[in-house]
């Protein structure tokens, strides 16, 4: 038996939502004849009470298509350093929108108003002009930590009483919901974009949707048909989107508990010295000195059981629709019998 739990990206998509998405009703989305698409794109619109949808082939392509909607050349963009989209997209920042980066760092990514409010430049010949700020929900390399609502507000108020747009890295963005509490519907006035992935843990194999207003999304199409993301009979891959929409959010809290026992098991082992907090359904964890992440990981593949470093020290597990109560039990009795290379 291998687990995987290296990515939620992982997920296949299961039989119901291979189903769902033979009979889906498509048309050719370029020239908006596709009606499943325009279905999810309207679903998840209304969903975070957001003007508009758009349907993009990656997560990637959702986040640069925003930041190019909300930059000019020579912009600077606020960020956490950590953020998926100054450290994993590429470059595409200073290829695609021709803007700086300004980096933060907040506490498990998990940035203020008055963190950002001192980094947001003056109107000044020699500053490059502060545009966008990026937030993430969960934060990926903060060990799936979580903003709250009400950690948001006071963002979203200064980036509006500042002139700058709001955009949301939400590929996780149901983690976070199922985890605070807080309701989709709230979310839509506080960001001028959200970015939902639904090829994570929603278990869709292709799929991200940007939402705006009504003219962003408008923009939106028209980048994203210069990045070559215009999309022909999309169809069978929103139906998927609109499967998992309907049914893997609610389980979304099943993958939190299985994550949570997972760190309970790692903080009982000898090798591991540390394990972040979890909130959602990412554990990273940090060996003790005598090891190494790359020593406890091949030990783990010995047993089927996979996985990835963050850092030279440091583990990640994610947990998924394709990680169930007896694998997270099984990898648990594994964990307690595992023996990694000491190299002290
Ligand atoms: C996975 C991920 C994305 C998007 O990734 P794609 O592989 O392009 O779909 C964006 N942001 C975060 C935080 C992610 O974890």
């Amino acid at each position: 038996m291998k687990i995987d739990l290296r990515s939620d990206t992982v997920t296949m998509p299961t039989s119901a939502m291979l189903a769902a998405m033979m009979s889906a009703k498509v048309g050719d989305d370029v020239y908006g004849e596709d009606e499943t698409v325009t279905a999810l794109e309207n679903k998840l619109s209304a969903v975070f009470n957001m003007e508009a949808g758009l349907f993009c082939p990656s997560g990637t392509m959702t986040n640069q298509i925003a930041i190019k909607c909300f930059t000019q050349p020579m912009d600077e963009v606020i960020c956490d350093q950590t953020a998926h989209v100054y450290r994993y997209e590429g470059g595409g920042i200073a290829y695609h929108s021709m803007s700086s980066v300004r980096l933060l760092n907040g506490p498990r990514g998990i940035l203020t108003a008055e963190m950002i409010a001192s980094e947001i430049n003056e109107d000044n010949i020699h500053f490059p002009n502060s545009s966008l700020v990026v937030l993430e929900n969960t934060v990926n390399k903060g060990g799936g930590a979580c903003y709250s609502l009400e950690q948001i507000a006071p963002i979203a108020d200064l980036c509006k009483k500042r002139g700058l747009r709001l955009h949301l890295d939400g590929a996780r963005i149901f983690n976070a919901l199922t985890a605070t509490g807080d309701s989709a519907a709230s979310y839509g006035q506080y960001f001028d974009g959200i970015s939902v992935c639904l090829s994570k843990g929603l278990g869709a194999p292709v799929g991200s949707v940007l939402l705006g207003s009504a003219e962003t999304i408008t923009r939106a199409r028209k980048i994203r048909k210069a990045f070559g993301g215009g999309m022909r009979q999309a169809g069978f891959l929103a139906a998927a989107g609109i499967y998992a929409l309907d049914h893997h959010v609610g389980r979304l809290a099943e993958d939190h508990a299985h994550a949570t026992a997972l760190a309970t098991a790692l903080s009982e082992t000898d090798f591991v010295d540390s394990v972040m907090p979890v909130e959602s359904n990412i554990v990273i964890f940090k060996v003790r000195a005598a090891y190494t992440a790359a020593g406890v990981i091949s030990s783990l593949n010995d047993v089927g059981i996979l996985c990835g470093a963050t850092g030279p020290d440091t583990v990640r597990f994610v947990t998924h629709l394709n990680v169930t109560s007896a694998m997270t039990d099984h990898v648990i009795q594994q964990l307690k019998n595992l023996k990694p290379v000491n190299n002290s």
